[in-house]
């Protein structure tokens, strides 16, 4: 223990300056910030400094909240990695002055929140260094409740019509998944939401397969709704999970977040204008008439196999689209065959997050085609696209189809390795970001290839997620569930595939931990609820097992049976350093014997989304503290409710928004089958019980 101190202080101190060598930036803009990572945490070696990184992430603000409680109000605010002398670059300790309607009323030194006996009208913080006042933050009032509305304008009922013109239904519109981002550049989040109207699985879309269409809208968190119209992405993109990916972010860092979208003909931007006539580059697209536009419909029979398929960027503030693309993972030949059907299902099957491919700056990924077809083919296609302000770049590409580009000898074994999701981690520790999705992990190699990693050949699954639970072991551990059996012989081995779940080191794709099972293995989490071991595993159709370290793994007794803890997301809303698990409207707590519910959106009106998937609309570090927010619609889907937790906290941790494996994750939420966003640091109570010491020998240091 007494090394681990000594090499937990002396990296403390060295995070800074390994920070200040190690610069990066694509933009050069004061509303953005250089945010540190070290992610390789061991238990014998503590954190070293030269495995420290940083880029450039939007720039946020101080995320005060107020709200009244039984105690009297309860105060929470954002720590900044540039402040945070354990997960951050920090290098000196940090308190915080608190002001009550201008007063200050006390020095909070090893937290990020505080509860006020007395009830004020108004708050603010300041932070404190070395004894000197910092910026005090823009004073909030007091909410008298644990959450707060954003009134919604839902948009008119609309009645669907086939190609020849019969009516088909009328459907009325439902908040479903939602997104975050600072689109103004103000250092608050905004909420980017996605309506739909009737959505379909592609792969059993139901009779007649004709979807609804999809809408997307951005919200300031006080209720302002931005945007003259809502983005419509029309009748040529289908709605489905599996389908429209938005992305909110911001690629080109002038620090203000742009929303990334599959577009098509007939699809508008956030002044009513057709977005194909945003293309910048690509004149064909550019003189697509509105007539065209008006006109086309892809449709067909329901699922859409044909027509024009666009990647468009819209600004973020004002809906405008600003630069439209043909969609680089092409459909390819006729009906989209080539992914492995002729009717719009396998073709239709995207995922999509935000990667720093190249260490310098972000790129959206989009991810086509992940299953083995049922006509002999299967694709899979990846592109690796970036936003500098002028114009799309698809920059990193990678297919499995020999004439695509990004296509090289080899890259057919690839095919049929994808998730239903997705996640983005800096996996080897060398500054990049690798993209992985379930049994494949992508990275850009020292020729500037994209290229895969690693990949294990377990092809498909419905669940991923990654984290940082094992401090044996170095780097991260990712789990995923398999939906498939049988023998996968593509990379010159037989592989042998029998569903269940897997946990697998995330740098090499050495398999740690497998358990086959007799079925489909559709849901499974990782987690580190405070049972037992470092960390617990357990699937729809596999018992609970807790890591002892490594590749020992043993059966978690506490979590089988009855006590079997739900299968979705995990979440921080009480003040331990333990996951949570939420699953629907309700968050349940490891309680020594059992999960028990100690939060549901239920009893406040509101419901989860996305059927038997249950998801909140979005779970996000949002404001406040390191804890999560959640966001639900209310049950008439008029307002999204935006919670909090109340529940205090001794650890003071950064914003999880500027841990890059975290902030990845949200902006993955929304894809196809919503996974939660993991931290990507080790959390475990040793590294906080060193804060103290750590705390006091950094501030004596001389400066
Ligand atoms: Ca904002
Ligand atoms: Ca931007
Ligand atoms: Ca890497
Ligand atoms: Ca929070």
């Amino acid at each position: 223990m007494k090394k681990l101190l000594c090499t937990v202080l002396s990296t403390v101190l060295a995070i800074s300056s390994a920070a200040a060598l190690n610069m990066s930036a694509y933009a050069d803009s004061a509303n953005t910030q250089q945010v540190s990572y070290n992610y390789w945490y061991n238990s014998s070696t503590g954190y070293t400094d030269e495995n420290v990184h940083t880029r450039q992430m939007e720039k946020l603000d101080r995320g005060l909240i107020a709200i009244k409680t039984d105690g009297g109000v309860y105060l929470s605010w954002r720590l900044f990695d540039s402040e945070d002398n354990i997960f951050g670059s920090a290098d000196k300790n940090v308190s915080f002055n608190v002001y009550r309607d201008g007063k200050k009323i006390s020095e909070v030194a090893t937290k990020t929140n505080y509860v006020d006996s007395t009830v004020g009208t108004n708050y603010s913080v300041a932070p404190v260094i070395n004894g000197v006042e910092g910026e005090k933050c823009d004073a909030v009032t007091v909410y008298n409740n644990s959450y707060f509305d954003i009134p919604l304008s839902k948009p008119d009922d609309e009645t669907i019509y086939d190609p020849s013109g019969n009516e088909l239904a009328t459907y009325s519109f439902f908040p479903a998944d939602c997104s975050t981002g600072d689109v103004d550049g103000d250092g608050e989040y905004e909420i980017i939401v996605k309506w739909t109207s009737s959505e379909r699985d592609v792969g059993s879309p139901g009779d007649p397969a004709y979807s609804g269409t999809v809408h997307l809208a951005a919200y300031k968190l006080d209720g302002t709704k931005l945007w003259k119209n809502d983005i419509e992405l029309g009748k040529n993109v289908y709605s489905s999970a599996h389908t429209v990916q938005f992305l909110i972010y911001d690629f080109d860092g002038d620090g203000k977040s742009e929303v990334m979208c599959q577009t098509s003909l007939g699809s508008k931007d956030g002044q009513g204008k057709y977005v194909s006539n945003a293309a910048q580059t690509d004149e064909e697209i550019k003189a697509i008439t509105d007539e065209e536009n008006s006109t086309a419909d892809y449709r067909g029979y329901g699922r859409i196999t044909e027509g024009k398929e666009f990647l468009t960027v819209f600004n973020g503030e004002t809906g405008v689209a600003m630069d439209t693309i043909n969609l680089p993972t092409t459909r390819g030949s006729e009906n989209g065959v080539d992914y492995g059907d002729d009717f719009g299902n396998r073709s239709n099957r995207f995922v999509s997050d935000i990667a720093y491919l190249d260490g310098e700056k972000p790129y959206a990924i989009y991810l086509r085609g992940y299953y083995f077809g049922r006509n002999g083919k299967q694709r899979t296609s990846i592109a690796g696209i970036s936003w500098d302000g002028t114009a799309l770049s698809p920059t990193y590409r990678f297919d499995t189809q020999k004439g695509q580009e990004g296509y090289y000898d080899g890259a057919y074994q690839y095919v049929g390795n994808g998730n239903h999701n997705c996640t983005v981690a800096d996996v080897d520790n060398d500054g990049k970001d690798e993209f992985i999705t379930g049994a494949l992990c992508m990275e850009v190699n020292d020729d500037n290839e994209f290229r895969p990693k690693w990949c294990t050949y377990l092809q498909h699954g419905d669940a991923l997620h990654i984290g940082n639970y094992d401090p044996t072991h170095t780097g991260f551990e990712f789990f995923t569930v398999h939906e498939d059996s049988g023998t996968n012989s593509l990379s010159g081995n037989d592989i042998t595939l029998d569903f269940g779940m897997s946990v697998i080191d995330a740098e090499t794709g050495n398999i740690m931990f497998h358990e086959g099972a007799s079925d489909d293995t559709g849901r499974g989490v990782m987690a580190d609820v405070g049972a037992s071991g470092y960390y617990q595993i357990w699937s729809a159709k596999n018992s609970a097992r807790q890591s002892n370290g490594g590749t020992d793994f043993t059966t978690a007794t506490s979590l089988t049976g009855r006590n079997t803890p739900s299968m979705n997301f995990r979440i921080f809303w009480d003040g331990d350093l333990y996951d949570n698990l939420l699953d629907g409207a309700n968050i349940t707590d490891w309680n020594g014997r059992n999960m028990s519910n100690i939060f549901s959106a239920g009893n406040y009106d509101c419901v989860s989304i996305n059927g038997t998937k249950a998801n909140p609309s979005l779970q996000a570090d949002l404001f406040g503290d390191w804890r999560e927010e959640v966001v639900y619609p209310t049950t008439n889907g008029m307002a999204l409710r935006v919670f909090s937790t109340t529940d205090t906290t001794d650890y003071k941790i950064k914003t999880l928004m500027q841990d890059p494996v975290y902030r990845s994750g949200v902006a993955a939420e929304q894809t196809a089958y919503n996974q939660p966003p993991h931290v990507g640091f080790y959390m475990g109570k040793e590294v906080f019980d060193t804060r103290t010491l750590t705390s006091i020998a950094v501030t004596t240091q001389p400066t």
